[in-house]
């Protein structure tokens, strides 16, 4: 008997027809003899919707009572899903966050999973129950409910699947698999059979959001496996692979990602010297605002350009930051800019094979994209753009690195 950690996403859970459908695949396994947790996210839209209400009513509100309002969406689901496998004779029960006791600590919002309880759980897997658990949320030592973060289901699931040590966490969602690129944006995308851990782990922290990164890091950490499969459709989804032993045959590039999610400031004609950086970081890092890419340029005449970027959401506080440090540094002025974009490509593949970054920058000189600033990592290069070249870019780079379908795999040895 095998025992599965499954869990649906908003559009997998989209409508009461939608749940009715999550029912019978949950009852398949369940009649083939699975132990079976569920993971639900809220209906899609939902967590948008709450998070809508409360701006309309506030432009500061408490991030207590904001995660209380955003952890109902997942509630609605459970419960739904529950009833549907009732009325299909099947003994289920669902539980809140706090209900299971997942312990996350008290960042609202962002809350970080800290220990699970699985007492509960193995009780009511031990009666023959289904058990359906709310995902997104926790509780924090004071008993307070906490959110995880946007996506924060899937690393419900993989906490939850870790936990339990159970055999395979199933991510069903609106795509059947972990593809080449977000085939939203690339129709010639192709669903990937498997993905290496690593590889994984730099596509969602680039900003595939497939999977939430935290999730990634989870089943890392805990060595679960990990599966993302399509709710709507039969098929094998794609693995992510914990263990790298046919290396060989990877092709150089797993895939590309992107994130709109970054602003970019720039000081401008500070001082060359020791510390510099230093200075114009640390009020930064401070803050609590995470550093994306940094640049810095150095003039003729022992002055610097600094240019570094961060989340759109935390670009006024950097603003901020940089106006009020200006002249302690030295610096003529600052400027800044949201309309800038990230593109990665990802591949473990890059160790081994020279020459992928000339090839990422001669594809996009071809079709004029301009590079603000390089990132690299051991199988990882980003590039920041115009944000209005981004689907060029992106698209321009499958293909260059033969990634459209029909194009084979290996032959990516430009
Ligand atoms: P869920 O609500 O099930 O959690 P998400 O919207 O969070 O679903 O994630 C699935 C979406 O991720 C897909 O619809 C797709 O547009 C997007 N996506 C981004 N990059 C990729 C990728 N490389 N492979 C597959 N899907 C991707
Ligand atoms: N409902 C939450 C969100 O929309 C969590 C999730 O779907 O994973 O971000
Ligand atoms: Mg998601």
């Amino acid at each position: 008997m095998a025992l599965i950690v499954q869990k649906y996403g908003g559009t997998s859970v989209g409508s009461v027809e939608r749940i009715e459908a999550v029912a019978e695949r949950v009852a398949r396994h369940y009649t083939d003899g699975d132990q079976l947790i569920i993971v639900v996210s809220a209906m899609s839209g939902e967590t948008n919707r709450l998070l809508g209400l409360a701006r309309d009513l506030t432009s500061n509100p408490s991030p207590r009572e904001l995660d209380l309002l955003v952890s109902t969406g997942e509630q609605v689901s459970m419960a739904l899903l529950a009833m549907a496998l009732h009325k299909r004779g099947i003994d289920a029960l669902s539980l809140k966050g706090s209900q299971v006791a997942i312990r996350t600590d008290s960042f609202h919002s962002k809350a970080r999973i800290q220990s699970i309880d699985d007492r509960r759980l193995r009780a009511e897997l031990n009666q023959g129950r289904i058990v359906v658990v709310a995902g997104f949320q926790g509780v924090d030592e004071n008993g307070e409910v906490t959110t995880l973060g946007r996506g924060g289901s899937d690393t419900s699931a993989v906490a939850l699947a870790a936990a339990v040590g159970a055999d395979e966490c199933q991510i069903y969602t609106d795509v059947d698999g972990v593809y080449t690129t977000d085939p939203r944006i690339v129709d010639g995308a192709q669903r990937l059979d498997s993905i290496t851990f690593e590889e994984m782990l730099e596509m969602a922290s680039m900003g595939s959001k497939v999977l939430q990164l935290r999730s990634v890091e989870f089943a890392g950490k805990y060595q679960v496996p990990l599966r993302v499969l399509s709710s709507f459709k039969e098929g094998p989804g794609t693995l992510i692979k914990m263990d790298e032993d046919d290396l060989m045959e990877a092709p150089t590039i797993a895939g590309i990602a992107f994130n709109r999610d970054e602003a970019k400031l720039t000081v401008i004609g500070v001082p060359d010297t020791p510390g510099i950086a230093y200075q114009i970081l640390g009020p930064i890092g401070d803050a609590n605002i995470e550093v994306d890419v940094i640049l810095q340029n150095v003039g003729d005449e022992g002055k610097t350009d600094f240019t570094f970027t961060v989340s759109r959401s935390d670009l006024e506080r950097a603003e901020a930051i940089c106006e009020l440090h200006i002249a302690e540094l030295g610096a003529l002025e600052w400027r800044s800019d949201s309309k800038i974009a990230k593109v990665s490509v990802v591949g473990v593949g890059m160790r081994s094979h020279a020459g992928v970054a000339a090839n990422m920058f001669k594809a996009l000189a071809e079709v004029g994209v301009n590079i603000q600033m390089i990132s690299t990592s051991e199988i990882k290069i980003s590039v920041i753009i115009e944000e209005k070249f981004l689907e060029l870019a992106v698209r321009t780079l499958h293909s260059a690195f033969g990634l459209d379908q029909g194009q084979a795999l290996e032959a990516q040895d430009l």
